[in-house]
């Protein structure tokens, strides 16, 4: 049977926060609001058990935005006064927190939510965590300085940071921590260059399984709209991929199903585990099992079926519950299918 995993967050429920929204509004506040984020998380983690996913997460419920919930925690960065800001290259603008003097983790981020999730399931725990690279991308600075090597330092900065706080979670009993790198896309030559050494360095010394997941980001419209000027074949994967392929990272989340992402882009990943997405996130057609185990023999032309993770292609949190659930039942269904044909 294949693996089947998600990208990572899943909808909130309605009583937990607002819905269809990339940063929502929580519903309540102080102890009530920690009490609903841990109702929500075992929620979802009994919908992905029930589905039958072989590798299960925390959906992602107890942080409002998955750059900002990380940032929350850290020292040297203004919340109180946030910029607009156009962010992954201008496609569209945020109002992001403002990097103000030295960083530094004021403490654990995660540790409620991932111990609790430890806590109710046996099955392999995948926990993620914002990229270097994209948590540039995703804040303003006002202390590392302007242009390239100022981006570097401040990304290697939380690098660091975010390396302190994923050896935690491994000794929480996390199986994989996965760093989102959807700036990767973006900004293909400054990634190879020193994105990937960034994104090594928040994996140092971990000895869990280590994951990169890399996008065209959530069903937004602007991403939509992003998606449509990009052509024919989406190749920017080509220019990031032969250093992925270098490094010690071991799993590589990418696009697959209804993308233009050219397929044979997956052997420039040899050796590595590949979670291939089979799941469109843009949309709420419920994919078949046809389709999911077509994408999946479509892949194995590339990867060895033992490298293969059937995988969505990115994460689910602007959907419909309803929808969610259904996407993720309809990737375990179409994985056991694949496994069949292609065993
Ligand atoms: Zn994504």
């Amino acid at each position: 049977m294949f693996r089947t995993a998600i990208a990572g967050s899943l909808p909130k429920p309605s009583w937990l926060a607002e819905t269809g929204k990339l940063w929502p509004e929580w519903k309540a506040a102080g102890p009530e609001l920690e009490r609903a984020k841990a109702d929500a998380t075992l929620l979802w983690l009994k919908v992905q058990e029930d589905a039958g996913l072989a590798i299960v997460g925390d959906g992602e419920q107890s942080r409002q935005h998955f750059v900002h919930g990380f940032l929350a925690r850290i020292e040297g960065i203004d919340f109180e006064h946030k910029v607009k800001m156009g962010i992954r290259n201008n496609r569209y603008d945020a109002m992001v927190p403002q990097v103000v003097g030295p960083l530094r983790l004021a403490g654990r981020v995660h540790a409620t939510e991932a111990r609790l999730v430890r806590a109710h399931t046996d099955r392999l725990l995948k926990f993620t965590l914002p990229g270097p690279m994209t948590i540039v991308d995703t804040v303003a600075d006002r202390y590392y300085g302007e242009g390239k090597a100022g981006r570097i330092k401040m990304a290697f900065a939380f690098a660091e940071l975010l390396n302190q706080e994923a050896l935690a979670l491994e000794s929480d009993g996390v199986d994989i921590v996965q760093f989102d790198e959807p700036a990767f896309n973006v900004y293909m030559a400054e990634a190879a260059e020193w994105g990937v050494a960034a994104l090594e360095r928040a994996a140092k010394g971990l000895r869990c399984k280590t994951a990169v997941h890399i996008c065209y980001g959530y069903g937004i419209q602007a991403n939509v709209d992003w998606k449509a000027t990009l052509g024919e074949q989406w190749r920017q994967y080509e220019q990031v991929f032969p250093a992925l392929a270098r490094s010690a990272i071991d799993q590589v989340s990418l696009e697959c199903f209804h993308s233009h992402v050219p397929p044979e882009l997956m052997r420039l990943l040899e050796g590595k585990e590949v979670m291939v997405g089979v799941i469109d996130v843009a949309s709420d057609r419920i994919e078949t099992p046809e389709e999911i185990a077509e994408t999946i023999g479509l892949a194995l032309q590339h990867v060895p079926k033992e490298r293969l993770i059937a995988c969505t292609n990115c994460g689910l949190a602007p959907m419909r519950r309803e929808v969610a659930e259904a996407k993720l039942a309809a990737l375990v269904r179409g994985a056991a299918l694949a496994s069949e044909r292609f065993a």
